[in-house]
């Protein structure tokens, strides 16, 4: 038996559990060593019966001096309810639809159970509490399992079960050797590895089991600066190094109609002298929506054409293509700059401040060549058949809506040079984060927004307000000015019908939500009859958003019904209103981007916020929308509220504790940082086999490998 022994081997998992496991991502008795308890519960705190209140966590323990399972008389649903008594009093714990705890819990034996303590008209009472069987009173010191880990489960895989497959392979992992040097685990007083995962699933103490965390936090830290230093070493001679042309540049800026913030200039002097190297450039262009990053890509762009290299901008929606296309066309007027535009099917040619539509071989022709400076486009840059002939600069905007591989197609290692990589993204992200995350390229941050911007006034919209905010709307139209209207959902749809006899009643249900279809139909044909209201969704094929786009943005539409398709990157200078159902079911950092939408003129703008139900009217998220406006303190209040998935997706979510606890404790990030720098200095990774192996294995699984 190894580290890679299937868990299906295990003679207590056998090929059932085995295959339940594998739906939590476990397949060997590494995995499992590696699967940590995504919290604690201390069970050592026993309270006596009699001393509890309603409302609060407790621990208590009795023999069982009733228990019955029912079903309830409407639904049909198992009802255990169990009586424990201790010798200060007894208590009621019910358990609804888990029938098979009734046949574990029978009167007389002794239980533990943990859990909140509620009180209806009979009485107090523990609902679903964590319950423990044990044999006997435990005496303060022999019983293991005083502090309980908490697992993710799945179905027909309960934490304890997962304890249980844990007791019988916890002696491996003394078998595992440690991969961070010693002399650095020592120095910062961090558990080596084999400690470390014993206590992170036993511990002793809950600060036995934080010190333990801490471990593979600064292990995560560790190695994600370990994979960005080392790059930089390694590639260090595979770079296109640029030649600044700075009196262009200075022409180029100075011919714009703006003045740019400092920001942009730090970040364009910045990236700059960094494709001035032969390091390859790999930097992450942090800024707010309306921050003003196209035009920093532009200044790039700018450079590597005088530099006869070519650029490459990939964006993640057609619309969002066509407007790049039309930005740089409109930038380098007075350039003789041949840019292509490869979106879905369409191949567009621009020189000069005109542009056609071209045919496919044509365009590929062109790129091949090297005739086309800039290539503009959508994921259908990255075929085959697309080929540069001497990229230099690959630009990829809101870059995390592209996935690892097609990040790495596009800026992959060329068969001579690796070209420099721009990507940016207009969700702020939270430093900490972006570090921890992306922690393999550098960051640059736009936290200065152009001067003269109007600060758009949001509102949360209580219900009985709703015509009059119509009224507003209309009279904004009646003005000149357009108006989006956000729905979470296209339309209702009948799969996703929850099952109804779950028990959260409180939770609000699909029902309830808008949907564009209906929420167009309504606006249209009863709000307002006399204006024009068009629909944008993810479902319409693109000709159709294409049209839609066109007729919104030449004011052939007053007002937009949409998804959050529009959430990156349009840009409909003419568009005051921005107004949106449901926004509890948002995060702030996507409100924020909606709300990025307006006020991009000298008008004044607002965003209105409306609820699925009042009991959203005072939520805490939802009023930061109204009083802050800087996307990165929304960001950092997102994060620090809901936790780090909505920047990372769904499966990056085990990375939120890593996340969080960086947020706690900044120190060890740059701890981190240095001891893999200094590392190093002095040596390479491939001198200890078991670091090149994590490494390996931690960077395929990184955000940007
Ligand atoms: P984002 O960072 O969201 O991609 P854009 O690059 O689309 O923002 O810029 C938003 C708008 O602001 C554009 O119309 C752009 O021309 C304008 N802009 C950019 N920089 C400045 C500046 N320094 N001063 C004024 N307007 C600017
Ligand atoms: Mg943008």
């Amino acid at each position: 038996m190894s580290l890679d022994t299937p868990l299906s081997a295990l003679s207590r998992v056998g090929p059932k559990f085995s295959k339940k496991l594998e739906k939590l991502g476990l397949k060997t008795v590494s995995d499992l060593l590696f699967f940590f308890p995504t919290r604690y519960e201390d069970l050592s705190h026993i309270t006596k019966i009699d001393e509890i209140t309603s409302g609060a966590d407790y621990v208590i323990q009795g023999i069982i001096i009733r228990s019955n399972t029912h079903r309830s008389f409407k639904k049909h649903m198992a009802i255990t309810e169990i009586v424990v008594e201790d010798d200060s009093g007894a208590i009621k714990a019910i358990w609804f639809n888990q029938p098979y705890i009734g046949k574990a819990l029978a009167e007389g034996a002794m239980v533990n159970l943990a859990g909140k303590v509620a009180e209806d008209q009979h009485g107090m009472y523990i609902s679903n509490p964590l319950y423990e069987l044990i044999g006997a009173p435990m005496r303060n010191t022999t019983h293991t399992g005083r502090i309980i880990p908490i697992y993710r489960e799945t179905k027909g895989i309960t934490s304890k079960a997962i304890r249980y497959f844990l007791s019988s392979i916890l002696e491996w992992a003394k078998e595992i050797p440690e991969y961070i040097p010693k002399e650095i685990l020592t120095k910062n007083n961090i558990p080596p590895l084999n400690e470390a995962l014993r206590a992170i699933h036993y511990p002793k103490t809950l600060e036995e089991a934080t010190h333990a965390n801490q471990r593979f936090i600064f292990e995560h830290l560790f190695l994600v600066s370990l994979a960005r230093e080392q790059r930089k070493k390694e590639n260090y001679n595979s770079g296109a190094p640029l030649t600044i042309h700075l009196e262009e540049i200075k022409q180029f800026i100075s011919s714009l109609p703006f003045t740019l913030t400092e920001a942009q200039k730090k970040a364009a002097w910045t990236m700059l002298k960094n494709m001035s190297e032969t390091t390859p450039m790999q930097r992450l262009l942090n800024g707010d929506v309306g921050s003003g990053k196209t035009v920093v890509s532009a200044i790039l762009a700018l450079n590597t054409f005088l530099n006869k290299r070519q650029v490459v901008i990939m964006a993640p929606t057609e619309i969002l293509a066509r407007q790049h296309l039309d930005t740089f066309m409109r930038l380098f007027q007075a350039y003789p700059v041949a840019i292509g535009l490869i979106a879905g099917k369409k191949y567009h040619y621009a020189f000069e401040g005109l542009s056609s539509e071209t045919k496919k071989p044509i365009l590929l022709k062109g790129v091949r060549s090297g005739k086309v400076n800039i290539v503009i486009g959508t994921h259908a840059l990255l075929e085959k058949e697309v080929v540069l002939a001497n990229p230099a600069l690959a630009v990829i905007d809101e870059q995390h809506r592209f996935g690892v591989e097609q990040r790495a197609l596009l800026t992959g290692h060329r068969p001579t040079f690796s070209p420099h990589v721009l990507s940016m993204t207009a969700t702020p992200i939270p430093r900490t984060l972006a570090l921890t995350v992306f922690g393999d390229m550098d960051i640059s941050i736009l936290d200065e927004m152009p001067k003269g911007r109007k600060k758009i006034t949001t509102k949360i919209v209580s219900p009985e307000n709703r015509m009059q905010a119509y009224e507003f709307v209309r009279s904004q139209v009646k003005k000149g000015f357009q108006a989006f209207v956000i729905c979470p959902r296209i339309e209702l749809s009948e799969s996703k019908n929850p099952n109804p006899y779950t028990l959260t009643p409180k939770k609000l249900t699909w029902w309830e939500v808008k949907t564009v279809k209906d929420e167009h139909e309504k606006l249209q044909n009863l709000i307002f009859p006399d204006l024009k209201v068009g629909m944008l969704h993810g479902k319409m094929k693109s000709e159709e958003k294409e049209a839609i786009m066109k007729a919104f943005s030449t004011k052939a539409l007053d007002i937009l019904v949409s998804t959050s398709v529009v959430e990156v990157g349009v840009d409909i200078p003419n568009a005051t209103v921005m107004l949106i159902e449901s926004a509890e079911r948002f995060g702030l950092a996507q409100l924020h981007q909606f709300r990025g939408r307006i006020g991009r003129s000298e008008h004044q703008s607002y965003c209105l916020l409306f609820t699925t139900s009042i009991v959203h009217l005072e939520e805490r998220r939802l009023k930061a929308m109204t009083t802050t406006h800087s996307g990165f303190e929304l960001a950092e209040m997102d994060l620090r509220l809901r936790g780090p998935g909505e920047f990372l997706g769904e499966e990056q979510s085990g990375w939120s504790d890593i996340v969080m606890s960086t947020l706690k404790n900044p120190t060890l990030l740059n701890i981190a940082e240095n001891e893999a720098k200094n590392f190093l200095i002095n040596h390479t990774v491939n001198e200890i086999p078991t670091l090149q192996e994590k490494l390996t294995t931690f960077t395929s699984k990184l955000h940007l490998a």
